[in-house]
């Protein structure tokens, strides 16, 4: 289900995979600019002028695509503008967190139509964590006014996936072995379903909908770290993520503070949401204190401030490390810490650049431009990508030329 973009660029010598590839970078296309015409459109992407017509026709008639008045060129003709009818179809974004779980209905051009969260509950087993999925899906697609133009489900989930996409093969977090999740909301809500790791999706987020510029070049890379209720991080070097089952966040940085892995002292420790909610709870007095919590409380508890300070030098002690091994020319923070207030985040970007050498401090450091949406767009990322666009599969036809 989720490779079928393999076996078509495999057959593209044939008309009708060529048909099928042209189809998919003209939908492309006028997902990315608006009010364009026919010819205008065969014209950036070096098509015929017929073929290009007949694409467009069909894509009408699909209604994923709508004429949407007439334009004026200097030479005084008046093309037909086409553009993008978002609203189309919708696809569903399930983001799967240790701590929340988000569920949100997404148009064609990611816009977060409708929203919904419930606390993931502590060490879920798959079918409880399935059931409650499948419920809150399908109360978002009963609120629809046409539910059949929603085509498909994407999962992002803290684990790693089997071969096929559709299994998650190990999610250590919860102690989770080959879960079926994608067969079993399918069979259940009627719709294809695919799963992705969640930092894929969220560096896919970044392409979408951050637009960010990701170095290239052959020693180029980036480090995309979601630093979150757990912190873990994904490389991307030469348009692919790779490295998304890494060990970020049990860097051994100090010599004290038992980690959730068992291990002494890991980053975690020090910087991950669920070390930060318990150190907080000892500060003040108060069990459950998220970290956004935290943050509104640093007036009437400023050892909160030492602390949140304490979690962003770990993190830029750890970053360093993580630059000289990967040699990465960028690295973006996401998930829900990287938000913290800006004092904060100075401090890591100063505590970096005085531990790291001339080479390293070279290295740009931001924060997603997503903010908080950073994992449900990167999810919806994920299904518009796989059941509409095709993004993905383009982009690596391209480089195989
Ligand atoms: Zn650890």
């Amino acid at each position: 289900m989720r490779r079928l973009g393999y076996d078509l660029s495999m057959q593209f010598s044939q008309p009708s995979a060529a048909r099928a590839i042209n189809r998919l970078r003209i939908l492309n296309l006028l997902a990315s600019q608006e009010n364009l015409s026919r010819a205008e459109a065969a014209r950036l992407l070096k098509l015929n002028k017929v073929s290009t017509g007949e694409i467009v026709e069909a894509l009408i008639a699909e209604g994923l695509v709508e004429e949407t008045g007439k334009m004026v060129t200097v030479n005084g003709r008046r093309p037909t503008a086409l553009s993008l009818k978002k609203d189309a179809r919708a696809v569903l974004a399930v983001d799967l967190g240790t701590k929340a779980t988000s569920v949100a209905l997404s148009d064609l051009g990611g816009n977060l139509l409708r929203f919904e969260r419930f606390p993931t509950p502590h060490n879920p087993k798959p079918e409880e964590l399935c059931v409650q999925i499948i419920k809150t899906c399908l109360r978002i697609l009963k609120m629809m006014k046409d539910p059949a133009s929603a085509i498909g489900i994407a999962v992002s989930v803290p684990g790693s996936l089997d071969p096929s996409g559709s299994v998650v093969a190990s999610a250590p977090v919860w102690g989770w072995k080959d879960v079926p999740l994608a067969e079993a909301i399918s069979k259940n809500t009627g719709l294809d379903v695919v799963l992705e790791h969640n930092v894929r999706a969220m560096v896919l987020g970044e392409r979408w909908f951050a637009a960010s510029q990701e170095p290239s070049g052959a020693d180029a890379s980036m480090l995309y770290v979601n630093w979150g209720e757990h912190i873990s991080s994904a490389w991307v070097a030469d348009g692919k993520v790779i490295g998304e089952g890494s060990q970020f966040g049990h860097i051994p940085l100090r010599q004290t503070g038992l980690c959730s892995c068992g291990s002494i002292g890991c980053l975690e420790t020090v910087s991950a949401g669920w070390a930060i909610s318990s150190m907080a709870a000892r500060i003040t007095g108060k069990e459950d204190i998220t970290v956004k919590q935290a943050c509104q409380m640093l007036d009437q508890y400023p050892d909160l401030a030492s602390l949140l300070l304490d979690a962003a030098r770990g993190m830029a002690d750890a970053l360093v490390y993580a630059s000289a091994i990967t040699g990465c020319g960028k690295i973006i923070l996401g998930g829900g810490i990287s938000s913290m207030p800006d004092q904060f985040f100075a401090q890591l970007l100063r505590r970096y650049e005085d531990a790291a050498s001339v080479r390293l401090s070279a290295v740009s450091i931001e924060r997603t431009r997503l903010g908080d949406k950073a994992g449900l767009l990167g999810t919806a990322a994920v299904a518009l990508d796989q059941f509409v666009f095709r993004r993905t599969m383009l982009d690596q036809l391209s480089r195989q030329k």
